[in-house]
């Protein structure tokens, strides 16, 4: 008969059923995904709080692999960031989105689900619990927990735990899981995850130790290190009803105009009046009346227009976190030798109430393969993105340069860096491979690129008038 049969699943439940929304969708990806997903955390952990990094990865073979499954993987990341409080550790590493990064600031994690999608693939793969031991500057204990996930009720399970004294200074923490995967075939693109780490942290020191015991070394570059991100408020152009109904549930404010103050980025006491004025609501009304059913009229006009009044001042952008042009030309001018390298780092714009900041940096000629196509890399928050580099909207961009009219000549010896900053990235999915092709965003790229082209025409030119002049000496 044609009767359906409904059921409920826990978001745990959901993710371990589709691991490939999350970049879980082979052996290969797992194991890229599973270094990628620990090591952002390491880097969150550390510069986002002035603390200069210092990741050491790890990947042994512990089983190899057999007729029935791949090799099983140790992947262990140790950092020397912030810790974890021992108070939410099992949460943090065993319950779907569960995160400190719920808040208006750039960060590369932002859904509450990395670390735990490693969780959830190394138990369904091979049984395995997390193994976290992680210490905070100001405690006196190393803490450590073994967890897994109750995918059912995505509630956390500490297969065991306990403290050590600390007897060193050290801080940070080392997450390991046991997965399976495909190290053959993982081992470039994870060297070159690293790699790009590196151009894009030249203040980090990292270290990659691979199942062969070879050892990738990445020495610090510099002890500059980018001031940062803060957290923001809510921009009013960001925001949507439900947005702004729970805030007002739970704000302090006694009037109108004092929540528009107090809630919002940018909104001082002149644009406030102004703006209450334009919309045609009290300013010293209770906030809260806002939320009474019979209100729902008020509440939906005052957000229409917070959403669209030309009135604010633009999303803040000083709370971002860029790399810097000097520290992007050290990263490439380290990784790849270049004849010529500038970068730059376009002004802040906004994008449906988001601000972000556009970087691009060209490294031309010298050590650089000649290629059939320039070489993009792309950065997000200072995360290497490699995969689905066809659907990014930096590559539609870049497809479109015609480098012909900056002189440089094919094959190309072109290396073309885009970094997007911004408190929210609009990845296409989950697994945070490609950025969207928001309009605001690619318009930017396109200037950045050509305003970093054209320091490359005038180089070139200068050389090639150079070169002929050199000639006609000679002869
Ligand atoms: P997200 O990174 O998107 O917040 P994750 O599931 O990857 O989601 O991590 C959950 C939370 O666990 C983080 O928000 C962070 O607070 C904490 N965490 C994870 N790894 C580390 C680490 N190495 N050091 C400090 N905190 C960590
Ligand atoms: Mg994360």
């Amino acid at each position: 008969n044609a009767k359906e049969k409904f059921s409920e699943i826990s978001v745990a439940e959901f993710f371990s059923k589709n691991k490939e929304l999350a970049g879980f969708s082979n052996p290969t990806r797992a194991l890229y995904q599973t270094v990628r997903e620990l090591v952002e955390n390491a880097l969150d952990a550390t510069d986002s709080h002035g603390i200069l990094p210092e990741v050491k990865i790890y990947i042994k073979e512990v089983e190899p692999e057999n007729e029935e499954r791949p090799a099983r993987y140790e992947v262990s990341v140790e950092d020397n960031g912030i810790g974890v409080p021992k108070t939410v550790m099992a949460q943090a590493f065993g319950k779907v989105l569960f995160s400190s990064k719920y808040v208006i600031r750039q960060t590369r994690g932002m859904y509450g689900l990395g670390v735990k999608a490693v969780v959830l693939y190394s138990q369904t793969t091979t049984g395995r619990p997390i193994t976290v031991v992680s210490s905070q500057e100001d405690s006196n204990f190393v803490y450590y927990q073994n967890i897994k996930i109750d995918i059912k009720k995505n509630e956390p399970m500490v297969v065991e735990d306990g403290q050590l004294d600390k007897r060193s200074s050290w801080h940070g923490t080392i997450a390991s899981a046991i997965v399976e995967g495909d190290w053959t075939r993982a081992k470039p693109k994870i060297i070159e995850y690293v790699r790009r780490t590196a151009i894009i942290a030249p203040y980090a020191e990292l270290w990659l130790v691979t199942p062969e015991g070879e050892i990738y070394f990445f020495p610090r570059a510099t002890k500059k290190m980018p001031k940062p991100p803060r957290e923001a408020k809510p921009h009013p152009h960001g925001v949507d009803l439900e947005q702004v109904r729970s805030m007002l549930m739970s704000t302090q404010a006694e009037t109108l105009l004092d929540f528009l103050k107090e809630e919002f980025q940018g909104i001082g006491d002149k644009t406030a009046t102004e703006f209450l004025r334009h919309v045609g609501l009290k300013p010293d009304i209770n906030p809260k009346t806002l939320l009474k059913k019979e209100k729902l009229k008020d509440l939906e006009a005052l957000v229409t227009a917070l959403r669209n009044y030309r009135g604010f001042k633009g999303p803040r952008s000083d709370y971002l976190s860029p790399i810097g042009e000097e520290l992007i030309e050290l990263g490439l001018t380290r990784m790849f030798k270049p004849e010529w390298v500038k970068a730059v780092t376009r002004p802040a714009r906004a994008y449906q109430g988001h601000p972000f900041i556009v970087e691009v940096g060209i490294a031309y000629g010298g050590a650089i393969q000649p290629q059939e196509e320039p070489i993009l890399l792309r950065f997000a928050n200072k995360i290497p993105l490699l995969y689905e580099e066809k659907e990014d909207v930096s590559y539609k961009v870049l497809t479109n340069i015609d480098w012909g009219r900056y002189g440089v000549q094919e094959p190309y010896q072109l290396a073309v860096l885009v970094h997007v900053a911004s408190t929210k990235v609009p990845y296409k999915g989950v697994g945070k491979e490609s950025i969207s092709e928001i309009p605001e965003l690619e318009s930017e790229i396109r200037n950045g690129i050509h305003e970093v082209a054209r320091s490359l025409r005038i180089y070139i030119s200068r050389k090639a008038r150079e070169e002929l002049a050199k000639e006609k000496i000679v002869s």
